[in-house]
């Protein structure tokens, strides 16, 4: 029986990404959790009505009981940014009801995997790995995969080149602080080079990128949700994709105790393996300027 759970179902990215993942039919049966219980049935209800045609995984609402010894966790509660606010705003807010879903989570299912999705995701996620009792690869934070769509959704804007001919990736914070690997970037499988002035244009339509949807629909939806998707995906059929996510680090890039975007090997319990791919000098920078940064947000946490 291969079993998952979504927590903060009844929620934007929730509902989404567990529509996703019920739809693709890797799950035998998915749990929505939420505290708003009405609004999550009518979200497993509405999921089921949805994918009768193409998969036969079984969605229902319930509590942590009925996600015994799942697999996997999507955890997307708490508290969403509203315009104007960063990421690290919502650290406060949303560490004790990280707290206490982690700490019922481990209680049904020591050892599932959980995708954390609630903002700030890097301190979320090393805060979860900290007060709990897992190995680092079950405990995965969700914000590269997503940093890196969106740059190349940006680089295939300015290249007018199809975005799936776009090889890009964005490693460091989901946040203010992420690195775009330009060195890596591949259009149409060539190398691009870029100029100071090009770069800085790329990183601001990157900063900007999430708060523009959030302005305008109230909350990013479908491609956090498809992201999420994509990796649990990866994780529950053993695929061994290399995806940036959020995992604490230990000596990889130089860097200790801090959980932030590196590519990871996905599959069978989680991330397999922390892959250190050829950074520049300026990148290598950033990323320990990324590292600093959310080290002192970790130790700011008011908890
Ligand atoms: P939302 O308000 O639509 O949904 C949050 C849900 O969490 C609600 O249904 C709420 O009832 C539920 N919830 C709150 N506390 C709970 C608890 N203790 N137990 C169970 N359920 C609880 O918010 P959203 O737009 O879906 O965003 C959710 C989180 O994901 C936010 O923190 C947001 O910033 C973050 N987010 C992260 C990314 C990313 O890339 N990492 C992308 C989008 C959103």
């Amino acid at each position: 029986m291969k079993r998952g759970g979504v927590v903060g179902a009844a929620g934007t990215v929730g509902a989404q990404a567990g529509f996703e993942l019920a739809l693709s039919g890797v799950l035998d049966e998915l749990i929505y959790i939420d505290l708003l219980d009405e609004k999550a049935e009518g979200q497993a209800l509405d999921t089921m009505q949805a994918i009768t045609y193409e998969s036969d995984t079984c969605v229902r609402r319930g509590g942590y009981e009925d996600a015994e010894d799942a697999q996997l966790f999507l955890v997307t509660a708490g508290r969403p940014r509203e315009p104007g606010m960063t990421r690290l705003d919502l650290a406060d807010a949303n560490a004790p009801i990280v707290e206490e879903i982690f700490e019922k989570i481990e209680g049904v299912s020591p050892e599932a995997v959980t995708l954390m999705t609630t903002n700030p995701v890097d301190v979320m996620n090393r805060y979860a790995y900290e007060a709990g009792d897992r190995g680092r690869g079950k405990v995965i934070g969700f914000g590269g995969w997503l940093d890196s769509a969106r740059f190349r959704y940006v680089l295939s804007k300015r290249t007018e080149v199809p975005p799936t001919e776009v090889e890009a990736i964005v490693l460091g914070e989901h946040g203010d602080s992420q690195v775009p690997i330009f060195s890596g970037v591949e259009v149409e499988g060539a190398e691009v080079k870029f100029g100071e002035e090009g770069k800085e244009e790329v990183r601001s339509s990157l900063r900007e990128s999430s708060m523009e949807v959030i302005g305008k629909k109230g909350a990013t939806e479908f491609a956090p949700a498809r992201g999420l998707y994509h990796i649990a995906r990866s994780i529950l059929t053993d695929e061994e994709e290399v995806v940036p996510c959020s995992v604490v680090l230990q000596g990889e890039y130089g860097l200790e105790d801090v959980s932030l975007g590196v590519p990871c090997v996905l599959g069978d319990g989680g991330v397999k393996e922390v892959v250190e791919i050829k950074l520049t000098g300026e990148e290598s920078e950033e990323l320990r300027g990324a590292a600093e940064k959310l080290e002192s947000a970790y130790a700011e946490l008011d908890v």
